[in-house]
């Protein structure tokens, strides 16, 4: 089966906004067996968007659509489809409904022009969107299928998983039953990896299984397909080897993130954690405050800077910090007294030299040390994390959420 998709979007073009519907869509469409043949980015002309559709219509039987529902001047897609295909425009009032209790909930005049978004392709099935006011739209075609979906993430992509997924399922399963599942590793190279469970697979490699290496900041994702009525086998068979080769570095798997096991695993065992920021910023707070339910286990985070902070808020001790705030034992005392402070099961500290400038030759920027405290005892790891100050703080929260993801591992094998 052939499936285009087509993101309109002068803006797109210009690079003021990255096309992020291509990745989430090829993600979506990939992950079910739909190959993408084809992608192409449009302005928001009407020549180019009758030009793009026409040619998709007539040569794949999947065409999608991003972009240009909205209810301004330059959104003309629904316009001009409606025109290709020879299909009237008409009133859905669900639609009119749903966009009259969108102003009035956010308590907001509704200007007159929104409704045009009202108005639907004759004979389409309207996917109604739950975060803004134009719809989706499935158009049949002669081929298939052509989906009309709004611009915004936020609102395509609810829309997506909650009414398109279904209906293609329905509508347009792909041709090849496929299985996917992706082990989500940490701490060891995409090499390593490689070498340590490509020879323990082989048997199944040679049943059809195909294997993807993606080696992404701080983590290698592990991406097995097969495909067909042994698909599932294959996958859980080699899902359960790749898991015994790979051991502690395995994280998670498929959307998993290191934050909502940390949060959920605190949440299972009825511990609390707390953090001491320096070099991270926030940024670690940041992470464990994201995943719902982190109130209940994490009741403190602390961005303690300067050396005074380190001092006054946490206590660190005047001789720890004029040794240098960057060092082992500053670390150590940050866990120690945030987590005594809080009273917590478990702390994290982090300081460090994030750059570009503020290293020296016994320093080097990227230089950061991070501390775990429990009542067991404390422990400080050193890292040398070289890049971009944002991407420093990502590399190093994850390395600090990791160090207590191998303490319970360590602990479950003891
Ligand atoms: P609106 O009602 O907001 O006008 P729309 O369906 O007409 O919605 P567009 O006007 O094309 O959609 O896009 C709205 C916004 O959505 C854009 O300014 C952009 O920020 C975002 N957007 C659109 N297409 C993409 C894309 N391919 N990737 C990421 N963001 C996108």
């Amino acid at each position: 089966m052939r499936v285009e998709l087509i993101n309109t979007g002068s803006e797109l073009l210009l690079g003021r906004v990255l096309n992020t519907h291509q990745q989430w869509i090829g993600q979506q469409l990939a992950g079910v067996g739909y190959e993408l043949a084809i992608q192409q980015t449009i302005p928001d002309t009407e020549s180019s968007i009758e030009v793009a559709v026409s040619e998709a219509i007539e040569r794949s039987e999947l065409v999608i659509v991003t972009g240009g529902l909205g209810p301004t001047g330059d959104d003309m897609t629904r316009q001009r489809i409606a025109e290709l295909l020879e299909v009237s425009l008409v009133d859905h009032q669900e639609t009119r409904d749903r966009i009259i209790s969108h102003f009035q909930k956010r308590n907001r005049p509704m200007p007159e022009s929104v409704m045009v978004q009202a108005k639907v392709l004759e004979g389409s099935t309207v996917l109604p969107n739950e975060y803004g006011t134009a719809p989706g739209l499935a158009v049949s075609t002669s081929k298939g299928w052509l989906i009309l979906l709004p611009g915004p993430p936020r609102e395509l992509r609810p829309m997506y998983t909650v009414y398109v997924a279904p209906f293609l399922a329905k509508e347009l399963p792909p041709r090849r039953k496929m299985v996917t599942r992706t082990i989500k590793t940490m701490g060891i190279g995409e090499s390593t990896v490689e070498e340590l469970i490509s020879q323990e697979l082989s048997e199944f490699l040679a049943q059809g299984l195909e294997i993807g290496y993606c080696a992404r900041v701080g983590e290698v994702d592990v991406r097995m397909v097969a495909y067909g009525s042994s698909g599932p086998r294959l996958i859980k068979e080699s899902e359960t080897i790749v898991r015994q080769c790979l051991k502690e570095y395995v994280f998670g798997a498929d959307e998993d993130r290191l934050e909502d096991f940390i949060v959920y695993g605190l949440i299972e065992r009825n511990q609390t954690l707390v953090v001491a920021e320096s070099c991270t910023g926030g940024y670690l707070s940041h992470r464990i405050t994201n995943v719902s339910g982190s109130s209940a286990v994490f009741p403190a985070g602390h961005c303690v800077y300067s050396n005074e902070s380190k001092e006054s808020i946490l206590g660190v001790s005047k001789i720890a910090l004029e040794k240098g705030a960057v060092s082992q034992s500053v670390a150590r005392e940050m866990a120690d007294r945030v987590r005594l402070l809080h009273k917590a099961d478990y702390a994290l500290a982090t300081t460090g030299i994030a750059g570009p400038t503020g290293g020296t030759e016994e320093k080097p920027v990227g230089t950061v040390y991070i501390g775990i405290s429990t009542a067991q005892g404390t422990r400080v790891i050193k890292e040398c994390n070289r890049c971009d100050r944002e991407t420093f703080k990502y590399v190093t929260s994850q390395q600090a959420l990791n160090l207590l993801r191998r303490e319970w591992y360590k602990k479950a094998r003891h």
